[in-house]
């Protein structure tokens, strides 16, 4: 998927897109390099999808970097992002000693790109070891925490401190995640591409296909979450308020996501999963591939409400792609669910399977207020979640650090 910024033009403003290509030219030519740790699956590589090629377009000299790790260095990853979220885990020592040494293998690959770069990018815990691997650094590292890390275990915190507090700046989703570090921090929310395969609109008949190929009923109210197989999602949570809803009236769920190749728990959830949903015909659970992004835009647009149940979320994409569809979205009150869900006006916030059943009962009998939600929730997103304003952001930043070190080559 390469996008130009001229795409855009009717979707936002002109000024809008001349702003980026000033921004652009202030930055002409400058080696930029992202790193994170997976090419597909999850919403960082989602993010870089997109963003690569669109700085790429306003004029910067963009790179994607992935590191590569093995089943024992993910393990100890998904225990940092446990953690970072909130879970009480311990890293012993040789855990710690995999990570570094991950980092190690990594570095004697990507040091001669990183060292070379005007600005780099370091996206979440994984590769945030680079920094300290690569000393001959001729330009500026940013280090951005897309998970929230609002109240982080503090050993694993207090672990990864000192990794990450050798980065020049470090951006988070939300001001709540913002933690003690000795560099400027500065708040960027993600984004989602109207234009891309998960969110252009789709013909009619391509919806009414993807209904048909997951046997859904056109006459049971869908509802619909989409996400990775992981604890903090809360699929359990979701199908005991489906189970408290279909009590009292008709209604079928699709429960649908893929793996991360970064995430080894997401098998052990679909179990739980599966055997909670208990054969039942109304709950659809769906394995979908990665590259399934029309599946994916189809469903939500067949959802009635949309769902994302999350007890921990860092920004929560599929919260801003089901708005962008105009569905009231019901989300879980975390995180950066809580930027985008606006009770009775774009979805509801609940804490609990039960407060989740009321809110979708409560959609579900009103209608029209349900379609109005859905016009504000795309407008909701237009104004604030769309690419344009999250790369301007970027950009900024960029352009702040970068003259930052332009002042300072002129005072020495
Ligand atoms: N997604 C997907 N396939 C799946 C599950 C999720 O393409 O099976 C997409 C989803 O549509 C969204 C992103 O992956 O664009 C997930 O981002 P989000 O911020 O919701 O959660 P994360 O996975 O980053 O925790």
């Amino acid at each position: 998927m390469t996008k130009l910024l001229s795409t855009y033009e009717g979707l936002v403003s002109t000024t809008v897109i001349s702003q980026l290509r000033q921004l652009g030219l202030r930055l002409a030519g400058k080696k930029v390099v992202h790193v994170n740790s997976t090419r597909e699956g999850g919403g960082v590589a989602e993010i870089l999808e997109w963003m690569v090629p669109l700085m790429q377009d306003v004029g910067l000299d963009v790179q994607w970097e992935v590191i590569e790790g093995n089943a024992d260095f993910f393990d100890v990853t998904k225990k940092f992002h446990n953690g970072l979220q909130g879970f009480p885990v311990t890293i012993n020592s040789r855990e710690w000693q995999t990570y570094r040494g991950l980092n190690e293998e990594n570095a004697v690959r990507l040091r001669p790109i990183l060292e070379d770069a005007d600005l780099v990018v370091i996206h979440d815990p994984q590769p945030a070891a680079l920094l300290g691997l690569c000393p001959n650094r001729k330009g500026k590292w940013i280090w951005r925490a897309h998970i929230d890390v609002s109240r982080p275990a503090r050993a694993v915190w207090q672990g990864l401190k000192p990794f990450v507090s050798g980065y020049d700046a470090s951006i988070f989703s939300m001001c709540q995640f913002a933690q003690p570090l000795p560099h400027p921090q500065f708040l960027i929310p993600p984004s989602i591409d109207p234009l891309s395969q998960k969110n252009m609109d789709l013909a009619p008949e391509e919806i009414a296909a993807v209904r048909h190929q997951y046997n859904l009923d056109p006459k049971k109210p869908l509802l619909v979450q989409i996400s990775r197989f992981d604890r903090f999602k809360d699929p359990l949570g979701v199908i005991a308020a489906y189970q408290l809803v279909r009590k009292v009236q008709p209604v079928q769920l699709v429960l649908a996501g893929g793996g991360a190749t970064d995430d080894p728990e997401g098998q052990k959830v679909l179990e739980e999963v599966l055997e909670a949903a208990n054969g039942d015909p109304d709950i659809h659970v769906l394995l979908l591939p990665s590259d399934a992004h029309r599946t994916i835009n189809a469903l939500q647009r067949l959802a009635d409400i949309v769902i994302q149940k999350s007890t921990r979320e860092g920004f929560g994409l599929t919260v801003t792609e089901g708005l962008w569809k105009g569905k009231p979205v019901i989300g879980g009150d975390t995180g950066g669910i809580r930027l985008q869900l606006i009770n009775y006006h774009t979805g509801f916030l609940v804490n609990t399977p039960e407060g989740a059943a009321h809110r979708i009962r409560f959609l579900l009998h009103h209608k029209g207020l349900r379609n109005k939600m859905g016009v504000k929730a795309r407008e909701f997103v237009r104004e604030n979640f769309l690419h344009t304003r999250q790369l301007r952001e970027y950009l900024t930043l960029f352009h702040i650090l970068n003259s930052q070190q332009e002042a300072s080559t002129i005072y020495i």
